[in-house]
Formats: structure tokens, C-alpha cells, sequence
């Protein structure tokens, strides 16, 4: 397992669609469980694979909050197959646009389908953070961010300042390998 350096907005990597998985192989397994070890890290709930550089159609997340037991899910093809008209807003945040936080107002419920690790078949009904998380991370496979559902004033905005961020980074020394990457 290994931290993997996490892209940031804005990267033409993150705006791509991702190709959906065909066969589940070791690097595949590999790259789930070193997404979900960068994804705890950071510390996040989602991970979506473009924001670590794969363009694979794989997303991890674990929204169990306070005493619930850790729920880490590795979700290949997954997809919204159905999604409830009530729909309710909620402030989102993204490991690939860090410190800035806006209300995005989705589907209160979705089910989602996907495939394991294993190649069975799931669809399962999300409400809550779940809800939301697997939507924004779905978004992700389609090269699309939350800044994406604001308006255009607000999106320039963030975007500007993303891109004064990576500059000072980089300014820093910080350099092209991302400031998630831990010395091991
Ligand atoms: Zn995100």
C-alpha cells in the first residue's frame, strides 16, 4: 500500500471521462487499496481514481461518521440508476480543490450500482452524506467537480485562487509530485 498524490484543480486529468474497468487485475486491487490509504490520509470520504491519475472508472468511499464501524467501499462502473426527486443542498468540499467549500444542491437519494473487487454486482439505495458523496465522486469518472453545479462567478473564483495555490506551491518546492505524498 502506498499514498499516492492527489491532482489538483486545475488538471485537464480531472476534466476527462474515465474508461470504464473491463477485468480486475493485481494493479487494479492495488490501486483501491492505495486509494482508500490516501483517501483516510488525507483525510477524505470520497476518492474518485482521475484525481490520482487513472483515468479508470473507480471510486472508493467511507462515510461512516462518530461510532459507526469504518464501511470502505471500492465501487467499479458505478452508477446512478436511480435518484429521488426530493432534492436537498449540502456544502461539498474535494481533495482536489482543498480549503474551498460551496452548497450543491443534489438528489436527497440515489441507488447506485456497481461492481466489487470480487465481480459481484451491487445496488444499493444512499441517503445522507452517502447520497452525496457518491454523487460528487460519480461525477468525478465524468470529469466533473462540484465548482461544476456553481455559477460561473463563483467557479472563476475558486478556480483563480486553485491556480495562485499551485503556483506558490510549486514556488515552494513543493514541485509536481503533490503535497499528500508522504516520505516513506
Ligand atoms: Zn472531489
Amino acid at each position: 500500500m502506498a499514498l499516492r498524490p492527489i491532482l489538483l484543480h486545475p488538471d485537464p486529468r480531472l476534466k476527462a471521462a474515465a474508461k470504464p474497468v473491463t477485468a480486475v487485475t493485481d494493479d487494479l486491487r492495488r490501486l483501491a487499496s492505495d486509494m482508500l490509504e490516501t483517501m483516510y490520509d488525507a483525510p477524505g470520504i470520497g476518492l474518485a481514481a482521475p484525481q490520482v491519475g487513472v483515468p479508470l472508472r473507480v471510486v472508493v468511499m467511507d462515510c461512516a461518521k462518530g461510532e459507526d464501524p469504518p464501511r470502505p467501499l471500492v465501487l467499479l462502473n458505478p452508477r446512478v440508476a436511480w435518484a429521488s426527486e426530493e432534492r436537498k443542498p449540502c456544502e461539498e468540499g474535494c481533495l482536489s480543490i482543498p480549503e474551498h467549500y460551496a452548497e450543491v444542491t443534489r438528489p436527497a437519494e440515489v441507488e447506485v450500482e456497481w461492481t466489487d473487487l470480487d465481480g459481484q454486482a451491487h445496488r444499493e439505495r444512499f441517503d445522507g452524506l452517502w447520497a452525496v458523496c457518491a454523487q460528487h465522486e460519480i461525477d468525478h469518472l465524468d470529469g466533473r467537480l462540484f465548482i461544476d453545479h456553481l455559477g460561473p462567478i463563483k467557479r472563476q473564483m475558486i478556480t483563480r485562487k486553485m491556480e495562485k495555490l499551485k503556483r506558490d506551491r510549486a514556488r515552494e518546492g513543493f514541485g509536481q509530485r503533490g503535497w499528500h505524498e508522504a516520505p516513506l
